[in-house]
């Protein structure tokens, strides 16, 4: 029941009404490089200073880093000189570039591509389907033609989506024991964020991203080390050229992208190539089983609504999926991250 209190006051609504404002601070300090120069300055800076580096006006420069500091992004110090701003170990962590844990490039992506599609949520949810003919004016009968509009847009995506393992890949790819796998898939692998935690923790194992041929090449020569022989790659369309033999395939993020029909196709595939003993681990964020949370799950699907053809699905779901396409042994592992793990056994 709503206390008398929630009723008089309806604080939680206005947190709502004012989340995409806080979304776009962050975005905002983030493009505009306030982290990164209070990262690399030594010591704490004016709102003077920070404009005149950053090349902004002072009066939007001061109403930034102030409503940063109310966000906990930067931390505020009054003395006899005037008032001095420095990041937080918040933002020194995770959003200045330099940091091998930034998110810059996520922020950038959700600032620069997804608050646009998102722009559009009351047409999707008419019409159930994506928005990328309202946000960019381009058809979206191929979805990652869309997503791939253009070669920086590509780019974007890759580095956006990668930075995300750096913070969950080890929890999902040590949620079970992959050690037996030593060959090893990555369908949709894109820039090799999760394949490097994988090769990292299973000293034994290989792993191949397989994605579509200019993803591919651009993982090969901007996100993964020449000199880094245990990760190879393949370049292929999943849903029509052969999947090659493996002991383990991995599909992050990837059946939350798709219609249920084409996850049965995918898996089916996978199960006929897999070799026996073999699996599938797919990595998703998990909803309830009555869907009542959690709320960024909830909130993602809305985003699959949006932006993709799929939705975030509960355990019981992606089960059912596996065991449909002939996986056996199912078991599902929550990490208490945003990403948990599913694993089906052939
Ligand atoms: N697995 C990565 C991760 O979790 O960071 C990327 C997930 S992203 C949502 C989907 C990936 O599937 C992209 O890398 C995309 O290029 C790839 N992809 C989409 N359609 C594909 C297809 N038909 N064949 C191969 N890869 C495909």
């Amino acid at each position: 029941m709503d206390s008398a209190e929630d009723l008089n006051y309806p604080q939680i609504l206005f947190q709502y009404n004012h989340g995409f404002f806080f979304s776009k601070t962050m975005f905002t300090a983030c493009e505009l490089g306030v982290f990164d120069l209070l990262l690399e300055s030594e010591e704490p800076l004016s709102s003077d200073v920070i404009a005149g580096r950053l090349g902004t006006s002072t009066t939007g420069m001061e109403r930034l880093l102030d409503t940063c500091v109310g966000l906990k992004l930067l931390r505020v110090e009054l003395n006899s000189e005037g008032v001095f701003y420095r990041n937080t170990e918040l933002s020194n962590l995770y959003l200045a570039k330099a940091s091998p844990k930034s998110l810059y490039h996520n922020m950038m992506y959700y600032s620069k591509t997804v608050y646009l599609c998102w722009h559009y949520l009351t047409d999707a949810v008419r019409e159930g389907k994506n928005q990328y003919e309202r946000a960019f004016g381009i058809s979206s009968k191929d979805l990652f033609g869309a997503v791939y509009r253009s070669e920086e847009e590509m780019i974007k995506f890759m580095y956006g989506l990668n930075e995300i393992w750096s913070i969950c890949g080890r929890d999902v790819i040590a949620a079970f024991d992959l050690s037996p796998f030593t060959h090893i898939y990555d369908l949709g692998g894109c820039a090799g964020g999760l394949a490097q935690e994988c090769i990292s923790l299973y000293p034994n194992s290989t792993v191949t991203i397989y994605d579509l041929p200019k993803v591919a090449q651009v993982a090969k020569e901007r996100f993964i080390p020449p000199e880094e022989h245990r990760i190879m790659f393949h370049e292929g369309d999943f849903f029509k050229d052969p999947v090659p033999e493996a002991d383990l395939y991995i599909l992050a993020r990837i059946l939350h992208d798709w219609p249920d029909d084409k996850c049965m196709h995918l898996l089916e595939k996978i199960h006929k190539v897999c070799k026996p003993g073999g699996g599938v681990l797919v990595v998703e964020t998990l909803l309830n089983e009555d869907k009542s949370g959690p709320l960024d799950t909830q909130v993602y699907s809305l985003n699959m609504l949006v932006q993709a053809e799929g939705k975030e699905k509960t355990s019981t779901e992606y089960s059912n999926l596996l065991r449909a396409a002939g996986f056996k042994e199912v078991q599902v592992k929550k990490t208490g991250k945003l990403y948990d793990a599913i694993l089906g056994k052939k």
